[in-house]
């Protein structure tokens, strides 16, 4: 899985749907119907929905 915001393609597999990218700090769910969705890490340990606009 490719990190749809910078491109690392070392990111972290959390379960079947679950990506952590460690260099934007954000967690990627990726869904059967082929959604993306991003997620900020945030300080607290909490996370908060990223609205996705990637042109590539
Ligand atoms: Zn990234």
């Amino acid at each position: 899985m490719k990190c749809p915001i910078c491109g690392n393609e070392h990111t972290g597999k959390l379960s079947k749907s679950r990506y952590f990218c460690s260099n934007c700090f954000i967690e990627i769910f990726y869904s059967k119907k082929h959604e993306l969705q991003i997620f900020k890490i945030l300080e607290d340990g909490t996370t908060s929905a990223v609205p996705i606009a990637i042109n590539n």
